[in-house]
């Protein structure tokens, strides 16, 4: 796939990529339009571009930074000479040697004007490729739950626009057409067009009855669907104060939205949740909460550095002496491993030791390397490990590895002594602040605010913290994975509302659902 980019054109004439961004989320991004967004040396886009897809072309290392255009408000300029502006600015990147994208929000064919500046562009001998994107008009009808076409309810589609003002409507749809058409009608345009065009459509003979549907911000997080019919769809949509960017779907596939709804109808739709765990543990936690449809604000709130492996080396250069050893968690076994593995050793080097961990997510890594913990505790807290050894009669005179990180709270450490065992405590790694991820998440929870903040240790909600500031951070409801993360959060003035009752990350998203939908059963009485 990278053939086409190796041969790019020399610097001197430069090439620009009309690419179609998709229509608001960015997963909907072809694999081609999110490649040249990495590779290009310029990027002209307007206001229904998706900033996380301009944060893509920033992320990457380059030699210079990206140069970003917002063509998108233009304040008073004629609609014509607006357009030539672009294709001018076009045509001047492209002669500056620059790998430009043209970046149009859904498709850059489907009522984007891209045609026209593909016209301009082989008008002035610019080299010039097209990268269709996905459409408003299907995918806002999807993302409401609506398929266009659907065997034996409708066999065709029309995608439509239209002018404000019908006088200046050039292309002179005729509505009477589409209305005998039978098909599906998708509309792009805004809610105050629909009562002329419903009209038509109307007097054309479609019937008043006809399911109709408004999608606005589709496939956004925000996205707000109404379902009436083509008579009162445009007052439902006032009341319901939808404005644009909207899409109008027309015709007997709006019903099956009852049945095909899936989107704005998860649990966690529309809620602004920041997870606050390491870059390199985050993903499962923001997986789950984004399936059961939940925004998901990830910025780390720190990121784990390892320690001086001195320690550790000299504790596996006597392994043979320990009779357990002990890891708190995923980090500890990785580091752990990756000094063992270093050593020329394996698993069998610890076949002379019992095993213990905290927690499932660290007895699960551990069996990933071939070793089953000797003791499972009921709750993944110290204290619960603790009271699983307590009965055991191999503990009291052993000499215990204990794997952790600097700062973990000693409470194992300390409790394994008061067994009678003898504890070598080997830190391995420390979480540290990341800083411009701080900032931003700082700077965002400042302007839109958040609906929970996840905390799944008791260092996370320090972090989090350090990282926003307190004042910040007592603004938002907390979500804990457990009691002790709990008594942390508390501790720091948070205002915890969700407590895992099985802590575990599924355990949270659990919890975190039933918060919401006891909240939205308690309004709805
Ligand atoms: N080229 C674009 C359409 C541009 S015309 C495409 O293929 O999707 C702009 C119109 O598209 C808007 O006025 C609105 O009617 C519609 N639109 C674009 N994005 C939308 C979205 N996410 N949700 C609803 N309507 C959208």
């Amino acid at each position: 796939m990278t053939g086409s980019l190796s041969a790019r054109p020399d610097r001197d004439t430069g090439i620009v990529y009309l690419v179609g961004a998709g229509p608001g989320d960015p997963g909907l991004l072809t694999l081609r339009g999110g490649e040249l967004l990495v590779m290009c040396d310029a990027i002209v886009y307007d206001a229904l571009a998706n900033p996380a897809l301009l944060a893509l072309a920033s992320a990457v290392e380059r030699d210079e930074p990206v140069e970003l255009h917002d063509v998108g408000k233009r304040g008073g300029a004629a609609d014509s000479s607006r357009q030539a502006e672009i294709n001018a600015l076009l045509v001047r990147l492209a002669r500056e040697g620059k790998r430009v994208v043209r970046l149009k929000g859904g498709d850059p064919f489907v009522f984007g004007r891209g045609g026209e500046e593909a016209q301009a562009l082989a008008a002035a001998d610019i080299q010039f490729e097209i990268v269709p994107g996905v459409t408003a008009g299907i995918a806002a009808a999807a993302y409401a739950g609506i398929p266009v076409t659907h065997r034996g309810v409708a066999t065709s589609v029309t995608l439509v626009t239209g002018h404000e003002d019908p006088a200046r409507d050039a292309s002179g749809t005729d509505w009477a057409a589409l209305a005998r058409a039978g098909g599906t009608i998708v509309l792009y345009m805004g809610v105050q067009t629909l009562p002329r065009i419903a009209e038509a459509l109307i007097a054309g003979g479609l019937s008043a009855d006809t399911p109709a549907a408004m999608v606005q911000w589709g496939t956004h997080p925000h996205q707000r669907a109404v379902v009436a019919t083509l008579g009162t769809l445009h007052d439902t949509a006032v009341r319901e104060k939808l404005s644009a960017p909207v899409i109008t779907i027309i015709g007997d596939v709006v019903a099956l939205r009852d049945e095909i709804a899936w989107f704005d109808t998860r649990p966690l739709f529309g809620k602004r949740i920041v997870v606050t765990r390491a870059r390199s543990q985050a993903a499962s936690l923001s997986e789950r909460l984004a399936a059961a449809g939940a925004s998901v604000i990830e910025m780390p709130a720190t990121r784990i550095e390892s320690l001086d492996p001195a320690p550790l080396r000299a504790a596996l250069g006597r392994l043979r002496d320990y009779a357990w050893i002990a890891f708190t968690s995923q980090n500890a076994v990785r580091f752990f491993w990756d000094e063992l593995r270093a050593a020329g050793l394996d698993a069998r080097a610890l076949a002379g030791a019992k095993v213990a961990a905290v927690g499932p997510a660290t007895a699960d890594v551990l069996l990933s390397h071939g070793l089953a913990v000797d003791v499972a505790p009921d709750r993944f807290v110290a204290e619960a490990l603790l009271d699983a050894l307590h009965g055991r009669r191999d503990v009291k005179g052993a000499r215990v590895l204990y794997a952790t990180a600097e700062g973990a709270r000693d409470t194992l450490q300390l409790g394994l002594q008061e067994l009678g065992a003898v504890v070598d405590r080997v830190d391995l790694y420390r979480s540290v602040l990341d800083g411009s991820g701080a900032e931003q998440l700082a700077v965002r929870m400042r302007n839109d605010g958040a609906d929970l903040v996840t905390f799944t240790s008791a260092s996370s909600v320090t972090n989090f913290v350090d990282a926003v500031g307190v004042d910040v951070a007592r603004e938002a409801p907390a979500a804990s994975i457990g009691p002790v993360t709990t008594q942390a959060a508390r501790a720091a003035g948070l205002d915890v509302v969700v407590e895992a009752s099985e802590s575990t990350i599924p355990g949270l998203v659990n919890a975190i659902v039933d918060h919401f939908a006891g909240a939205a059963s308690a309004a709805a009485r």
